[in-house]
C-alpha cells in the first residue's frame, strides 16, 4: 500500500458526472496538483495550472481505496447499465459472414462476445473435421462421415463445399421423391435443424436426395437396388455419372431393339407379314412353312407345303379359297416394306399407266402391295399366252403365294448356275427368245429385268419368274428396258459358247419385230427414244392403240 499512488480528488465522484466509465484506466500522477471542481483532470507539471472551471477539494487516499466507496461505485454503474438495457435491449447481430462478428457489435456482452467466439470455433473445427473427412474418403463411392464429432454450430455461413450442384429438371423437383427429407428451401439458403444448421449443399442431405432420387427419376428398367434403405449417400458427381449411364444405356436398348425391328423387316417376316402366313396356315392355303429358298434385295422366297383348302373349316365361306387347286409345294414372295428398296423401285410402277392413277394416291406400304398385285397380273397374263411361268395361288397384301418351280424342296437351279450340255443351251435360247416374244406381243410385257438370275431350269425347260417389275412396251422407259434385257440376254448366251446368238440391237430388233437401223449406237437409241415417246402418247388414249402403235410400226418395217 505505502508503493500506491496518492491520488488526489477533491469529490467523490458520482456516475451522473463522470465523463468516461470509471472502469477506464486514467493515470494519475502522483503529487500533482488537483484540478478544481473534477476530480478527472490529472495534475500534471504539463497540465493546466490555474484553469478557474474546474474546482478542487481534497480527499484522502483512505477515502480512495475505500471498499465502500468502491461497492458505490459499482452499484451506480450496474444500475445505469440495467437503465441503458431495459430502455434499449440488445440485440445480438446474427447477420455473421464468415463466422467473423461485425465491427460494430455491442462487445459489452459478455455472453455474447464468448458465444461468438466459440461459434467461431465449432465453426473453424468442423471445417477441419470436413477436411479430415475429405482425406479419408477422397475418391471412394461410400463416404466415411464424421458427423458425430461435429460441434454444434449456432450460426453457419452457407460454404459452399460440396461438388457442383445437380441441375434437375423443374418438374423431377416437383415430385422429388426425396420429400419426405429435410428441404432446404428457405430464401437464407440454410434451414435450423434442431440447433443445426443445415444448407442445401449439405453433402449427406444431397446425397440421401441423390439416393432417393435413384429409384424414381432414373429409367425403370435400370436396376437401383434399395439404395434407399441402406442409407447410401451418393454424392452428386456419382449421381449424375449414374443417371448419364442409366439414360446411355436406355437409348442403346432402344436403338437395339429398332435393330431387331428392322433386321426382322430386312428379312422381311416381321409381325404383320407372320399374322398373314399364320392366317394362311389357319385356312388351309399352306400345310406348312418349310424354310427360305432366297433373301433378295426386294423380296424374302419362302418353301411352303401347299394345304387343302377344302378341307379347311375357316374357308368355308370363302368362295375364293374353295375354288382354289393348290400345288403340293409353293412358295411365298414376301415383298419388304423397307423403303429403301422402294425408292429403286418406284420408277417401274409410277410411269406404268396402270398404277399411275393409284401410285399418287397410295402410302408407301400400299406401294409395296401393289408390287406384289403387279407381279400377280403379270405371271396371269404369262400363263395365260403359255409361258412357262409360276403359277399364282393367292395373293394378301405384300405377299404372293405360288407355285414352286423345283422338286422337294429343291428349288430349280438359275440358268446362271444350271449345268447343261450344248443342245441344252442351244436350246435354252431358243426358248428364252420365244419366251420374250410371246411377252411382248401377247402378255404385251417387257420383263424389264431379264437375265441369267431371273431363269430358272426346270425339268429339262427354261422358267421365267420374277416379273414385278415387268412394264408393258407403252411404258415410257419400255423399250431401253426391253433393250437391257436383250443386252443381258445375248451376252449371257454367248458367254455361254452359244452359236449364232444375235447382239442386243438385233436381238432387239427380232422380239420387237422393230427394224431400227444398225447404224450406231446413238441413233438406235434416238429411234428407240422417238418410238417412246409415240407410244407414250398414245398410251394417255388407251392401252390398245398405245401397244398398237409399237406392233404396228414394227409390222409396217417388216
Ligand atoms: P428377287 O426380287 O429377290 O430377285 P425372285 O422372284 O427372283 O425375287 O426370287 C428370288 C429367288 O427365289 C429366285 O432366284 C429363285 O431362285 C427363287 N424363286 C423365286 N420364285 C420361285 C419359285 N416359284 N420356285 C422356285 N424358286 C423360286
Ligand atoms: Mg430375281
Amino acid at each position: 500500500m505505502a508503493s500506491s499512488p496518492e491520488v488526489v480528488i477533491n469529490e467523490i465522484p458520482t456516475t451522473s458526472n463522470l465523463p468516461i466509465p470509471v472502469t477506464s484506466k486514467i493515470k494519475l500522477q502522483k503529487g500533482s496538483k488537483t484540478p478544481p471542481n473534477s476530480p478527472w483532470i490529472p495534475t500534471s507539471p504539463w497540465g493546466l495550472k490555474d484553469n478557474k472551471e474546474f474546482s478542487y477539494k481534497n480527499t484522502s487516499f483512505e477515502d480512495v481505496m475505500s471498499e465502500q466507496l468502491a461497492n458505490q461505485l459499482q452499484l451506480a454503474e450496474d444500475r445505469k447499465q440495467s437503465a441503458d438495457d431495459f430502455s434499449n435491449p440488445v440485440e445480438p447481430d446474427l447477420d455473421i459472414d464468415g463466422g467473423e462478428a461485425h465491427e460494430n457489435e455491442d462487445t459489452s456482452n459478455d455472453l455474447l462476445i464468448a458465444q461468438l467466439l466459440q461459434a467461431k470455433m465449432d465453426k473453424e473445427y468442423n471445417q477441419y473435421l470436413t477436411r479430415q473427412e475429405n482425406t479419408v474418403n477422397q475418391n471412394s463411392k461410400v463416404r466415411l462421415s464424421y458427423t458425430n464429432y461435429r460441434m454444434d454450430e449456432i450460426f453457419s455461413s452457407d460454404d459452399d463445399d460440396s461438388d457442383t450442384e445437380v441441375e434437375y429438371d423443374a418438374d423431377t423437383d416437383a415430385q422429388d421423391p426425396s420429400s419426405n427429407m429435410l428441404q432446404v428451401k428457405s430464401d437464407k439458403g440454410y434451414v435450423m435443424f434442431g440447433k443445426e444448421v443445415v444448407t442445401k449443399h449439405d453433402l449427406e442431405i444431397s446425397g440421401r436426395k441423390n439416393t432417393a432420387r435413384l429409384e424414381d427419376s432414373f429409367p425403370v428398367e435400370f436396376k437401383t437396388g434399395d439404395a434407399r434403405g441402406m442409407d447410401i449417400q451418393l454424392s452428386n458427381k456419382i449421381y449424375n455419372s449414374l443417371k448419364k449411364h442409366a439414360y446411355a444405356e436406355q437409348r442403346r436398348g432402344q436403338r437395339l431393339h429398332e435393330e431387331k425391328e428392322h433386321y426382322t423387316a430386312e428379312h422381311a417376316v416381321d409381325e404383320k407379314t407372320r399374322l398373314i402366313l399364320h392366317r394362311l396356315v389357319d385356312r388351309g392355303v399352306i400345310a406348312s412353312v418349310n424354310g427360305v429358298v432366297s433373301i433378295g434385295k426386294e423380296a424374302v422366297v419362302i418353301h411352303v407345303d401347299g394345304g387343302d383348302v377344302i378341307g379347311s373349316d375357316s374357308s368355308k365361306n370363302n368362295d375364293e379359297m374353295q375354288n382354289l387347286l393348290i400345288p403340293a409345294e409353293c412358295v411365298v414372295k414376301i415383298y419388304k416394306t423397307t423403303l429403301n428398296e422402294f425408292k429403286a423401285r418406284d420408277k417401274y410402277i409410277k410411269d406404268d399407266y396402270r398404277f399411275k392413277d393409284r401410285f399418287k394416291k397410295l402410302n408407301p406400304r400400299k406401294i409395296i402391295h401393289m408390287w406384289a398385285e403387279k407381279e400377280m397380273h403379270n405371271l396371269n397374263r404369262m400363263n395365260e399366252a403359255g409361258i412357262a411361268c409360276p403359277q399364282v395361288v393367292l395373293l394378301r397384301k405384300h405377299i404372293l403365294v405360288m407355285s414352286f418351280i423345283g422338286h422337294d424342296q429343291q428349288p430349280a437351279p438359275k440358268l446362271k448356275s444350271a449345268i447343261l450340255s450344248t443342245t441344252q443351251k442351244k436350246s435354252a435360247y431358243e426358248q428364252v427368245l420365244s419366251m420374250m416374244k410371246t411377252l411382248y406381243h401377247e402378255c404385251k410385257l417387257i420383263h424389264a429385268d431379264l437375265s441369267e438370275f431371273n431363269l430358272l431350269w426346270h425339268d429339262g425347260k427354261v422358267w421365267m419368274i420374277d416379273v414385278s417389275q415387268s412394264v408393258e412396251p407403252s411404258h415410257p422407259h419400255g423399250l431401253e428396258f426391253l433393250l437391257r434385257d436383250c443386252y443381258n440376254i445375248s451376252k449371257f448366251f454367248t458367254n455361254l459358247g452359244v452359236k449364232d446368238v444375235p447382239g442386243s440391237y438385233q436381238l432387239f430388233n427380232e422380239v420387237s419385230g422393230l427394224d431400227i437401223p444398225l447404224s450406231d449406237d446413238a441413233s438406235f437409241r434416238s429411234a428407240i427414244e422417238v418410238l417412246q415417246n409415240s407410244a407414250e402418247e398414245h398410251a394417255h388414249q388407251g392401252r390398245r392403240k398405245a401397244s398398237e402403235i409399237l406392233t404396228q410400226s414394227a409390222t409396217e418395217k417388216k
